[in-house]
């Protein structure tokens, strides 16, 4: 591979950043390699197998020019503003350029203690890395933005956690970078102007290079526009697969647009707004239907930072802001509809359509459909025959109102199909449908399970679980027992990280 010099080290000031090298652990061995992620960044095979992998991936042996760091950041958490946290237990040890030409973040998390780690031991456990590496990967297949994970190693420590010891575990985690929310509340604390702006250079040059061109002090409104708009796109996305992060802090937020640190996240089985699943959200800040309405939030707090460079004049640096942040809702809900549209197979949103998908919604909530079944079946199933329409409304609940939503779904259908005449066919529209709405999803239950499984030394389950993960959208028929809902004694009420 191409290891090339710590891209930070080039611009960051030096308060926003420690050099601090990977601790090393006692006897590495490797859980999980990703091979073809490890093609796709062009590392040498040596690094993806066998005892060296496990070295190098512990942290143990780096490559020969790389010069490790923790960042620091700050960020709200549950609402109240840390003016210091940082990489308490990740070091970046470089990065790598892809076959494609793009710098990706090389980041061992679980290295031990940096300069950051306050009161924390700077480890990971087994089960919170092999977790965020299926569900990172899990999200990457299902064609959301998301960090990966290269490999996963267990470190031959045992580390103390609140329900006991647990092996200790790294994580190679993969990031088009680690700049977050939160990297620019730092500055913010400090009052680093200076920093500030070269925060918001190297973002727009890393993710935003189209705005390159744009001239100051446009550029910084430019930025947080660009960010307003894939912060509702990352989302919708995660409402798209009943995706429930846990910890939207800011310094969770990642400015790239991919979804950011995997720590008592949860996908939803039953259909139900309100569900949340981290131990550690007491009041549910984070639930499932306030994430819109949390970006918005996060996003305001970014913008606080980014007010200087918008503008010398406070008042009117507030203003653009404001009318920037104004924008959020209305792409919200314009994506979010479109993307319902998607899951239903319509082609385009009409009037009328959002009381379609309420009523939808509505029926799947009373009666617990499952999320990702109800969805799929509505993808499988041609509902111009009857026995479809009626397994649909068993789903549904079987009720009159059931009954009366299949019918006003046929028949808005049936109106696309007669105006789309010639155009769009019903094998079309599910070709659509079956790659939006996902077959297989990493389900609470059976992610528990192969965790546990692997903190007792078989670490098959896992790579079968991550093997059906990699194919969400395909029909496999081999592999049905893991589209199944999770019966009443194997629900899983709380995630922990
Ligand atoms: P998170 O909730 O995962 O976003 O973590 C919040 C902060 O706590 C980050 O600054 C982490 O680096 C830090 N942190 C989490 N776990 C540990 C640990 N075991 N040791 C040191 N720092 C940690
Ligand atoms: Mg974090
Ligand atoms: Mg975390």
């Amino acid at each position: 591979m191409t290891t090339i010099r710590n891209r930070y080290l080039d611009w960051l000031p030096s308060s926003g950043y420690a050099e601090t090298a990977p601790v090393p652990v006692r006897a590495p061995s490797l859980l999980l390699v990703n091979e073809t992620l490890g093609a796709e960044l062009g590392l040498p095979p040596d690094w993806l197998q066998g005892e060296s992998a496990a070295q190098r991936w512990a942290g143990n042996q780096l490559p020969p020019d790389s010069r490790p760091i923790a960042l620091a950041y700050a960020g709200h958490q549950f609402g109240q503003p840390v003016p210091q946290l940082g990489d308490g237990r990740a070091v970046i040890i470089g990065q790598a350029l892809d076959t494609q030409g793009s710098t990706w973040d090389l980041q061992l998390k679980g290295a031990g203690t940096t300069p950051f780690s306050r009161m924390g031991d700077g480890r990971a456990g087994i089960g919170p890395v092999l977790r965020e590496y299926i569900v990172s990967e899990a999200m990457h297949a299902l064609s959301i933005p998301t960090t990966r994970s290269l490999a996963a190693v267990t470190t031959g420590e045992r580390i103390a956690r609140s329900f006991g010891p647990e092996a200790g575990a790294v994580l190679t985690r993969v990031a088009s970078s680690h700049l977050r929310f939160g990297s620019f509340e730092y500055f913010a604390h400090r009052g680093d102007v200076a920093a500030l702006r070269q925060l918001a250079d190297t973002a727009i040059s890393w993710h935003f290079p189209s705005l390159d061109a744009h001239p100051t002090p446009d550029r910084w409104l430019a930025l947080l526009d660009a960010l307003v708009d894939q912060t509702a796109a990352l989302i919708v996305e995660w409402l798209r697969v009943g995706f429930i992060h846990g910890v939207m802090n800011t310094d969770n937020m990642a400015l790239s647009g991919e979804t950011l640190d995997y720590g008592p996240c949860a996908f939803m089985d039953a259909y139900e707004p309100g569900q949340f699943f981290s131990s550690v959200d007491h009041g549910g800040r984070y639930a499932f239907d306030q994430q819109a309405r949390i970006g918005h939030w996060n996003l305001a707090r970014l913008a606080e930072c980014l007010l200087p460079l918008i503008d010398e004049d406070s008042d009117r640096a507030v203003s653009a802001a404001e009318r920037v942040l104004d924008t959020y809702r209305q792409r919200f809900e314009d994506r979010y509809q479109a993307m319902l549209a998607r899951k239903l197979g319509l082609s385009d949103v009409r009037d009328g359509d959002d009381v379609l998908v309420e009523r939808l919604l509505g029926l799947m909530a009373r009666q617990g459909a499952d999320f990702t079944n109800t969805f799929r079946q509505l993808s499988t199933a041609p509902l111009d025959n009857q026995a479809s329409a009626d397994t649909l409304c068993a789903l549904l609940g079987d009720t009159r109102e059931a009954h009366d939503w299949v019918v006003a779904y046929q028949q808005r259908l049936r109106s696309e199909d007669a105006q789309m005449a010639g155009q769009s066919t019903a094998s079309e529209r599910q070709a659509r449908m079956l790659t939006t709405n996902p077959a297989f999803i990493p389900r609470n239950h059976q992610l528990e399970a192969v965790l546990a499984a692997a903190a007792s030394g078989d670490i098959a389950p896992a790579q079968r679980l991550l093997s059906v993960l990699m194919r969400p959208y395909e029909t496999q028929p081999d592999a049905e027992s893991f589209a199944s809902p999770p019966r009443p004694e194997e629900q899983i009420a709380a995630t922990f990280c």
